[in-house]
């Protein structure tokens, strides 16, 4: 019998597809090659010993913006148009490719301390840097090129036609789709400045490629107001109009829809991204408890540093419970079970990537999480896996395995040096601010 690459139990396993158990995973090649709750009789050539841990498939953050990490802080306490405007476009024209480089390896460290080995970015500009930052930490992810060709309050130097926005995506789907962990995703930023030319030809390529694209959806009512004067109708009918709308395009948001827009999305397949934190400071609440009931694929985010300064899956499982429970009174609705899914195997499928992560599989990919519960806010719970909705904190997470690889080992991360990472990323930080002009500290 071939020795296996990695043995790790026994520990409780909650593989998301299945019930949980107490036993064994073994891996070899980067993929699980066991699951039960007694080994099998293989040599491991490492074993990882994890008595009274929690395994969980590895989380899934549908929603990333990389390259908006070294601008934490500038988005406090001002409305969308202001965020973006003002803060959030002078501090992307500011950034260079080496900031975004560094940018996307810092927040790869923070999703990894929080248990996630697979993100969606919508995009940035300078994708070269934000994917070798990528490659460098070792997460999955899907890269995208911000996406905007048209619109009122685009900064002068940054404003491109349709064709100049497709096609260094092209492009850049022959340099790093496949490459690395990575996969490429044709993005497109909101209505309000993509043209719907970019919008069919983005949704085309995406199919053509076998990806998802990413869109903005529905983020204010402002944004509904503008579609109905230019389009005619909201943004979710406009798009179905369009014949984008379907499992192939991510609609992120979608605070602003209304229960036939809620039903459009189901019919169609259209999975959302649900960023509960970002939503509660800049945009609304999203009626999510409604668009589960109607059918609606929903996968979790944190959003970009700037719209949310906690990028937590973990502390998102937790917000995205607890404020539809308030919001429709009902403290039934999103349990914890269903919530965790949504952080795991719905994500994946939001992103097209079932088939590689999500869940704990015989033959999946070894993305997976050790997670500690000797804590004073995890130890005594009643039930450990309603509790890792709600009562996980990110200091729980003690190992990420990614494809195979610990990423994250006994909470150090593996790859690169942490703190040298980290200091240099906030003097680089305070350099892009006095650059863009923005001085708010
Ligand atoms: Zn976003």
């Amino acid at each position: 019998m071939n020795p296996v690459d990695l043995r790790i139990g026994p520990a409780l396993v909650v593989p998301v597809a299945s019930a949980p158990f107490t036993g064994y995973v073994e891996v070899t090649a980067g993929v699980i090659t066991h699951l039960g709750p007694v080994p099998t009789e293989a040599a491991a050539t490492t074993t990882a010993a994890s008595a009274g841990r929690i395994i969980i498939p590895g989380l899934v953050n549908t929603h990333c913006h990389t390259s908006q990490q070294l601008g934490r802080g500038l988005g406090d306490d001002v409305d969308l148009l202001t965020w973006l405007h003002d803060r959030i476009w002078p501090y992307e024209l500011a950034l260079t490719e080496a900031d975004a480089e560094l940018s996307a390896l810092v927040c790869a460290i923070e999703q990894i301390r929080n248990g996630v080995t697979l993100i969606a970015d919508p995009g940035g500009r300078h994708v070269d840097g934000m994917a070798r930052g990528l490659a460098t930490a070792g997460i999955r992810a899907l890269l995208g090129r911000s996406a905007m060709d048209s619109g009122e309050g685009r900064p002068p130097g940054d404003r491109e036609s349709t064709d100049e926005v497709l096609a260094p995506q092209d492009e850049l789907v022959v340099r790093w789709h496949g490459k690395d962990r990575m996969r490429f995703s044709y993005t497109l930023r909101t209505i309000f400045n993509c043209s719907d030319e970019l919008i069919t030809e983005t949704v085309d390529r995406a199919r053509r490629l076998g990806t998802v694209a990413q869109m903005h959806v529905a983020e204010i009512p402002e944004e509904n107001e503008h579609c109905r004067a230019t389009r005619g109708t909201t943004t979710v009918r406009h798009l179905d109009r369009l014949g984008v709308l379907g499992p192939d395009l991510l609609a992120v948001h979608a605070v602003w829809v209304d229960d036939e827009e809620i039903a459009l999305l189901a019919d169609r397949g259209a999975p959302v991204s649900h960023n509960a934190a970002s939503n509660l400071k800049i945009l609304g609440t999203p009626r999510i408890a409604d668009m589960l009931d109607a059918g609606v694929l929903v996968g979790l985010g944190t959003d970009g540093a700037p719209s949310n300064n906690r990028m937590s899956i973990i502390d998102e499982m937790w917000l995205a419970a607890i404020v539809q429970k308030g919001v429709r009174r009902d403290p039934t609705v999103l349990p914890a079970e269903a919530v965790l899914r949504m952080a795991t195997a719905d994500g994946a499928r939001a992103l097209g990537l079932a088939d590689v992560a999500g869940t704990l599989e015989f033959g999946t990919a070894a993305d997976l999480v050790v997670i500690d519960p000797l804590t004073a806010n995890f130890a005594t719970a009643a039930d450990p896996v309603s509790a890792l909705v709600t009562a996980l904190k990110t200091e729980n997470v003690e190992s990420v395995l990614c494809d195979g690889e610990w990423l994250l080992l006994d909470r150090r991360i593996t790859r690169v040096d942490e703190s040298a990472v980290l200091a240099e990323a906030a003097d680089r930080a305070a350099a892009v601010r006095r650059r863009a002009g923005l001085t708010i500290s």
